[in-house]
């Protein structure tokens, strides 16, 4: 039987393409989003997958989703958080605001997702949870403190979480992906990025579906004994 996915922030960026490659590698995948209709609706059009909208930073609307998600698509098997939000600012502009949203909706989200699906995953002795993290959790960004912090807990979230789900069959991994060419990375100004670029040994930004074929290997039969791992793909950028 075709195993079930959720990508958070499944409809574009990275999460489109992830959830397009765990769909063709035949998962049934519900992809998630949080407010751009209109993206959610065209990408819905073009590739046949459901869209949710529900916001990951909201512990109710994560339980109810995951509820009816399982109801219309499967038990789920496949969690991928990806949602993820940028407010940029150094920590003396920062408001608490800023630093409160994101971790909410990176960190948080993981947690909110992991709850609604955990026990479900325990009962039918399998699971597999994929964490997106970032390099600026690894490495520290200027102007990132809320970012980084919530990337760098990611990964803390993930070893724990791998440890607590191994015996249960679920796995639990992150990937730390580089500067990959999303609209996330479109709002950095070009100056800046060209900076970014000449620091990357292979001289270019990453595309999406370089993350997503390591989500997809993640969550695939070669990975079996794979957990607790963070899986850097940032074109050699930084090694860590
Ligand atoms: P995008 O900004 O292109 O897309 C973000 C996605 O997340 C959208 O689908 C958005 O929904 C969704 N989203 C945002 N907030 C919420 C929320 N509260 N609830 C539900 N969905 C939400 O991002 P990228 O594709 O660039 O990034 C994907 C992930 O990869 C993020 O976690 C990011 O931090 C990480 N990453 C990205 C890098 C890059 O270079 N691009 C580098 C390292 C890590 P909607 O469309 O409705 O707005």
């Amino acid at each position: 039987m075709a195993r079930v996915a959720i990508v958070t922030g499944g409809t574009r960026g990275i999460g489109r393409a992830i959830s397009e490659t765990l769909r063709d590698a035949g998962i049934k995948v519900a992809a998630n989003y949080a407010g751009n209709e209109e993206k959610a609706k065209a990408f819905t059009n073009e590739t046949g997958i459901p869209s949710y909208k529900f916001d990951v930073s909201d512990f109710d609307a994560c339980q109810k989703a995951c509820e009816q998600i399982a109801k219309e698509v499967g038990p789920v098997d496949i969690v991928v958080n990806n949602a993820g939000i940028t407010r940029d600012g150094t920590l003396q502009r920062m408001s608490a605001e800023d630093w409160q949203a994101v971790i909410d909706t990176n960190l948080g989200g993981c947690f909110n997702m992991a709850k609604a699906c955990f026990a479900g995953m325990r009962e039918r002795g399998f699971g597999r949870i994929v964490n997106i993290g970032s390099i600026n959790g690894q490495a520290g960004q200027y102007g990132q403190v809320n970012y980084a912090a919530a990337k760098s807990g990611i990964h803390g979230f993930t070893k724990a979480l791998a440890q607590e789900g191994a015996r249960f069959n679920i796995t639990c991994n992150a990937i730390a992906p580089g500067y990959i060419d999303t609209d996330m990375v479109a709002a950095v100004p070009a100056n800046v990025l060209e900076k970014i670029v000449a620091k990357i040994p292979i001289g270019r930004l990453g595309h999406a579906d370089e993350i997503a074929r390591g989500v997809l290997f993640l969550v695939s039969d070669d990975a079996t004994f794979v957990t607790g791992s963070t899986m850097s793909i940032n074109g050699g950028q930084h090694m860590y």
